[in-house]
């Protein structure tokens, strides 16, 4: 009977693995060397910035930034644009000063929907990581980023800067964790709900991954998570759909939406269950991935009465947008995404394996894939962009996040790729940089009713953040660990500039590239060993 109990949990907890990438643990990082980041310092001086700090508000400067420990001391405007910097009144007494006159500094962004995947793609946390913090991602909310207690141990090693990595925020799915799953126990009722989030609570972890529960155990979930000061975000996957959609969920108190699941479903004209084609099965994935973009005729229009109803409901219950555009960028244009500058240098051979057309790796869905779906997921974006425009312009929530590594999305560049798409959408680079940091920091410290600890640059809070010697409002590209290419008239030759310069995560330096060159250097040697193997 026990034995039984058990059989059934794992039947969909290996179908579960499979869509979340956790069918194995991949390996978690090694301890951090003395050359891999500096500090923290007793009084850190960044010299000469424009800070861009997170709220919306215009880029300010020039500016001294004091750290001091991990925490913002004090930030100064001392000067006036183009016009030597007068040392009087400049905040003095650094133990360490990084000059950085003309450079934006942003806080570190927060990439709320994270994975580090699973071994077949990337079998170390360390790539994963270097990626994220490259790109400026200084805390990620994992979806789960990886099993329970791994994810734990990586969570705490992380806080005590042990390891080269992100904050972590260990959000877990209902029914996993070790000794939950040691007893044979499932969530078939209310009750089994409720003993699994008291349970998961009770490991420390932050908040729960949702995905397609009936409605009663969403509801017992979300009541549950709410006593516990757990946070929440779902995919609401098609399979759940018809039973609850995003605004059923938000009404139970959902923090974050996830992807589109849900909310086109919410806004049919004619529809209550999406019309299938008779052939459709939702496990052939190209057919379910197609599916989706042939949704953009079905809604109601932008402007109409229940459009606006919809968003103006999100925006009262405080729902979080959490698009993760990047994620199904491919479905658009599949050979911009296969062709992405950084492939070449920083994607690992097995990942690339993983990105291929496959009937059986989950994402890898385009392996018959037309003008036909292309144009479709064409239209799709426009309506998506309309709407997540539309619910900033009303004051809603748009957080920013990579779900990386899917479908030829790279870790890391996935996150600004993202931006630039909410610029596509009609995002201001203010708007976007403020989705990706001050509304990310408050999506994971609202559930537990606390202010915000990073996602802000002022004087206070903790010292997470970015620098980059060019402009980002005026080039969000410039973020990317790649740079970008400008042409030098003096020179006549395209160089390629920009990149983030350093990283900052509670006070430690990270200069970007050197941590990108590391990335590199995992690539070569898995490239190397590929070669042995085939005795080439
Ligand atoms: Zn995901």
């Amino acid at each position: 009977m026990h034995r039984l109990r058990r059989l059934l949990f794992f039947v969909p907890a290996l179908l579960l693995a499979s869509s979340a990438g956790l069918a194995a643990q991949i390996k978690g990082a090694p301890d951090r060397r003395p050359d891999e980041g500096e500090g923290p310092f007793d009084r850190l001086i960044i010299r000469g910035v424009y800070v861009i700090d997170g709220t919306g508000a215009p880029p300010v400067g020039p500016a001294d930034i004091v750290i001091e420990g991990n925490r913002i001391e004090s930030i100064t405007v001392v000067g006036t644009p183009n016009v030597p910097i007068d040392e009087d009144g400049r905040p003095t007494g650094a133990t360490r000063v990084i000059e950085a006159e003309g450079s934006f500094v942003l806080p570190g962004f927060v990439n709320l929907h994270a994975h580090a995947g699973d071994p077949r793609k990337a079998p170390e946390a360390e790539y994963t990581y270097k990626l994220w913090l490259a790109n400026g991602v200084t805390t990620v909310r994992g979806v789960a980023l990886g099993e329970m207690d791994w994810t734990i141990n990586e969570q705490q090693r992380s806080a005590r800067n042990e390891i080269v990595a992100p904050r972590i925020f260990n959000y877990q799915r209902p029914g996993s964790g070790k000794e939950w799953r040691e007893q044979g126990r499932r969530i078939s009722t209310p009750q089994d709900a409720r003993d699994w989030v008291r349970y998961a609570a009770g490991k420390g972890i932050d908040g729960m991954k949702l995905g397609s529960f009936r409605p009663e155990i969403m509801e017992a979930l979300l009541d549950e998570a709410r006593q516990h000061g757990l946070g929440s975000t779902a995919h609401l996957a098609q399979t759940g759909v018809a039973q609850m959609n995003a605004i059923d969920a938000a009404r139970l108190g959902l923090g974050t939406v996830t992807h589109f699941y849900g909310i086109f479903e919410a806004l049919y004209k004619d529809n209550d269950v999406q019309p299938w084609p008779p052939d459709f099965i939702y496990n052939e994935e190209q057919n379910r991935f197609s599916q989706v973009a042939y949704q953009w005729n079905l809604i109601h229009e932008q402007g109409s009465e229940e459009w606006n109803a919809l968003l103006e409901e999100f925006l009262e219950l405080g729902t979080i947008l959490d698009p993760t555009m990047v994620a199904y960028l491919a479905s658009r244009d599949v050979m911009r995404a296969r062709n992405a500058d950084w492939h070449a240098k920083y994607t690992l051979p097995s990942l690339w394996d993983f990105y291929t057309a496959s009937r059986t790796d989950h994402g890898s869905y385009y392996y018959d894939w037309t003008p036909w779906e292309e144009n479709a997921w064409k239209q799709f974006y426009r309506k998506w962009f309309a709407l997540l425009d539309d619910y900033k312009d009303m004051g809603g929530r748009v957080t920013v996040s990579d779900d990386a590594a899917y479908i030829y999305n790279l870790w890391g560049f996935g996150v600004i790729t993202e931006m630039e798409l909410l610029q596509e959408a009609g995002f201001h680079p203010l708007e976007v940089f403020r989705g990706a940091t001050m509304h990310g920091a408050e999506a994971l410290f609202e559930p537990k009713g606390e202010a915000i600890q990073f996602g802000v640059l002022r004087e206070g809070l903790l010292a997470d953040m970015v620098i980059v010697d060019e402009n980002p409002v005026q080039n969000i590209k410039m973020l990317f660990g790649t740079g970008w290419d400008r042409l030098n008239d003096a020179t006549g030759q395209v160089e390629r500039i920009g990149g983030i310069r350093y990283t900052i995560k509670d006070g430690i330096v990270y200069d970007a590239k050197a941590l990108l060159a590391d990335v590199e250097r995992m690539v070569d040697e898995q490239k190397a060993q590929r070669e042995i193997s085939d005795g080439s």
